[in-house]
């Protein structure tokens, strides 16, 4: 084994409590979506003491941490927000006690996904104990607003903070597997203008609800033919929400909307996706449009960007993959698994708009994403942070 390699993976087992404890502390702090700030504190206070070169807090709250200072620059992002807890009475712990048990770490957000950033510090810390001197820019990225909108974070940091990095990393869980892609998605609303007229006289109006039943119809046939792609899968589509207006509940309903909730397969689009449902509602008084998201971050910067959040793959044999793949069969003598998210995650800017050659590897199962009795195995914690530091070594 490479001797770099060798000291990274007893370096990571190492630090294995300290990894666990400083994720613990992360869960105890709760941070939905443009809350963050506590959190933050704590995970820039985490990067100082792990001896980062430099952590600062951007215009719209994400932490960025940086080692070295050369040219080839790799990021490495993982959200800090969580969902909210749901249903108390569907865990069987404290959601936010960040409980370190039976080797793993519980709680809300310990898979989606502090625990990606938990390992990223510890790989710093082994980058700097090990004096990593390679001619390379590292980011460590814990950002922000991800469960909201996906990839703004990275729209203000590729946009605003001016850093465009050459590789990417995200720390969503995959499983210890190597992911390298997921399908798009985006929000649509589509209105219908009718006329109201007496509801003991129908036959003088023109029916909204009525029209937007019709559509309403042809879209559950439109999700059957949509395009499909043998990585990703299937293209769909589906509606979430159907409302009307009328000028009284004894009149023809004037005005009825539906919302569309499309993820995009490989080679659709958000002009391929409006124009479907253009030509559905041909001849009708009704609009497309494509939603946006417009809110104000913990930092009271207010930011925002179109719903719509692209398709993205790597191809299998690109080099940011076959990196991924040499630093695993490096530390661990093994093959790793390589597939794809069923979410979406902030790779839909980072590579989606950007172009920006990006891999996922993090801790934890995906399906407890969300979920009550959140928990990831220290182990995972202790792969993924030996993954990271050889990753920058293998690049
Ligand atoms: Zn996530």
């Amino acid at each position: 084994m490479n001797p770099i390699y060798k000291k990274i993976k007893v370096l990571s087992e190492k630090y294995k409590d300290y990894t666990a404890e400083n994720l613990s502390k992360l869960i105890k702090i709760k941070s939905l979506s443009q809350d963050e700030k506590l959190v933050q504190l704590e995970l820039k206070r985490q990067m100082e003491e792990a001896n980062f070169d430099e952590v600062r807090i951007d215009g719209l709250g994400n932490v960025i941490g940086r080692i070295g200072n050369g040219k080839t620059i790799l990021a490495i992002d993982g959200h800090m927000d969580t969902v909210d807890l749901g249903n108390l009475s569907n865990w069987d712990f404290e959601p936010l006690g960040g409980e370190i048990k039976d080797g793993f770490v519980h709680g809300r957000g310990t898979v989606d996904q502090k625990g990606g950033p938990a390992s990223f510090v510890t790989s710093g810390r082994i980058l700097k104990e090990l004096g990593f001197d390679k001619d390379m820019t590292i980011y460590f990225v814990g950002s922000v607003m991800e469960e909201d909108c996906d990839g703004l974070c990275w729209k203000y940091i590729v946009e605003e903070e001016g850093i465009k990095p050459d590789f990417a990393i995200s720390t969503e869980p995959t499983n210890l597997n190597l992911y390298r892609g997921h399908r798009g998605r985006m929000e649509m609303h589509v209105s219908f203008y009718g006329v109201s007229s007496h509801g003991s006289a129908p036959e003088r109006g023109k029916n909204a609800i009525y029209m937007a039943s019709r559509v309403a119809l042809e879209i559950e046939k439109l999700n059957e033919r949509l395009t499909f792609d043998e990585f990703l899968g299937r293209g769909s589509v589906t509606i979430s929400e159907i409302i009307s207006e009328s000028p009284s509940l004894c009149a023809v309903s004037d005005f009825a909307r539906i919302h569309l909730d499309r993820r995009l397969t490989w080679g659709e689009t958000k002009e391929s996706a409006v124009k479907e449902i253009e030509a559905l509602i041909e001849g009708m008084n009704a609009k497309v449009s494509v939603l946006d998201y417009n809110e104000t971050a913990y930092t009271g910067l207010k930011y925002g960007m179109e719903k719509y959040y692209p398709t993205w793959k790597i191809p299998e044999n690109h080099e940011i993959v076959q990196t991924g793949v040499a630093a695993y069969k490096g530390l661990f003598n093994k093959e790793v698994k390589i597939d794809k998210w069923t979410f979406s995650t902030n790779g839909v800017t980072i590579n989606g708009v950007y172009g920006i050659p990006t891999i996922g590897f993090g801790p934890g199962n995906e399906v407890l994403a969300h979920a009550p009795n959140e928990k990831v195995a220290i182990e995972d914690l202790v792969v993924s942070t030996a993954f990271y530091a050889a990753f920058a070594y293998e690049l």
